[in-house]
């Protein structure tokens, strides 16, 4: 099989792999029965470990080309309720690619200077350049989240009376959906990935992070009162899936109660996006042709008495 026969091959299972957990734009999801957070595609641990090998390997050629391409850039948003998994999402995913062409910037509770700006400034400053990969964990989607359940932190924002009405919510989705197709219109691609783990699996996953001293620091407090509030996260996260998934930038659910089969979920729903980009290293001009010529010439000329004109082309040649 051809390069080309055997990534298009590639591509497509990939994009076949990915297909149930993409969010139909313009369907109305509710969480709990459209999406089973221990789906697994009838995948085996022991094959998973190969296939996100594979994955890792296919994301660092491909970012590579984004970069020396220097035309597209890609923005993957990852929200999770705590717990979720993102973080060792990220290392994972991530392991393979070149650290320079990669940044990743984590959202807290908003500072003063970014509360004296408008909601979407601080994610603004972080987008990718061409050539890049941003990753942020939490997003400007914590907008219509955390801001939604706990209202004090729109109260925060200071907003005009006229900018903070019931209808706040409809309004931010439909800025956020067009600052995206703004994004992508330009060249930037927008890839959100909603790691969605179970009520049971996240009671587990606070239990390890009190057993296991090690893990203490990743405990909060906090964390027990915000999983109080489930299922006003849980229609959050509905509403947020249901009003801002958009041909330009869908939402995927990647069921997150195995994290094997999460990282190879994002991996996944990454490499599409790269693979549909599809970028290609540049190929020089003619002028350009000719001037490697004549460098190659001069740097002949230079060989020392005895040594190779060409060591590189010489080690090469058997
Ligand atoms: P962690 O990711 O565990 O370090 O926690 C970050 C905290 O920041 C979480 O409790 C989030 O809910 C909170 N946070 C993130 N973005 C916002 C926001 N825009 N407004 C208020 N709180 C936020
Ligand atoms: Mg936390």
């Amino acid at each position: 099989m051809s390069g080309k026969a055997k990534s298009d091959k590639q591509a497509r299972r990939i994009a076949k792999f990915i297909e149930p957990l993409r969010v139909e734009p313009g369907s109305r999801v509710d969480l709990a029965e459209d999406f089973d957070p221990r789906y697994k595609a009838r995948m085996r641990k022991r094959d998973g470990a190969e296939l996100l090998r594979t994955g890792v390997g296919l994301l660092a050629e491909y970012q590579a080309k984004l970069a020396a391409q220097d035309t597209y850039g890609v923005l993957l948003c990852l929200q999770a309720i705590d717990a979720g998994g993102k973080d060792g999402t990220i290392r994972h995913v991530m392991s393979g690619v070149n650290p320079q062409g990669v940044h990743v910037s984590s959202f807290k509770v908003p500072s003063a200077e970014e509360l004296d700006h408008d909601y979407l400034w601080r994610y603004a400053r972080r987008l990718p350049a061409r050539g890049d990969i941003a990753i942020f964990n939490r997003s400007h989607y914590e907008e219509v989240l955390v801001v939604r359940v706990h209202p004090e932190n729109l109260d925060r924002q200071r907003l005009p009376d006229g900018a903070r009405g019931p209808d706040v919510w409809t309004r931010r989705y439909q800025e956020i959906n067009d600052w995206e197709r703004y994004l992508c219109d330009n060249g930037f691609r927008v890839v959100k990935v909603f790691l969605n783990l179970s009520e049971e699996e996240q009671r587990t996953r606070f239990l390890k992070r009190i057993d296991l001293p090690e893990k203490n620091w990743k405990f909060s407090a906090a964390d027990l009162r915000e999983r109080e509030r489930w299922d006003d996260y849980q229609h959050a996260f509905s509403e947020m899936l249901s009003a801002t998934s958009t041909p330009w930038a869908p939402w995927y659910v990647v069921p997150a109660d195995r994290k094997w089969f999460a990282r190879i979920c994002a991996a996944a729903v990454l490499a599409h996006t790269l693979m549909e980009i599809d970028p290609r290293y540049p190929v020089v001009g003619k002028k350009a042709r000719k001037e490697l010529r004549v460098a190659k010439r001069l740097l002949e000329s230079q060989a020392p008495e005895g040594a190779e004109r060409d060591p590189y082309a010489a080690g090469h040649r058997d």
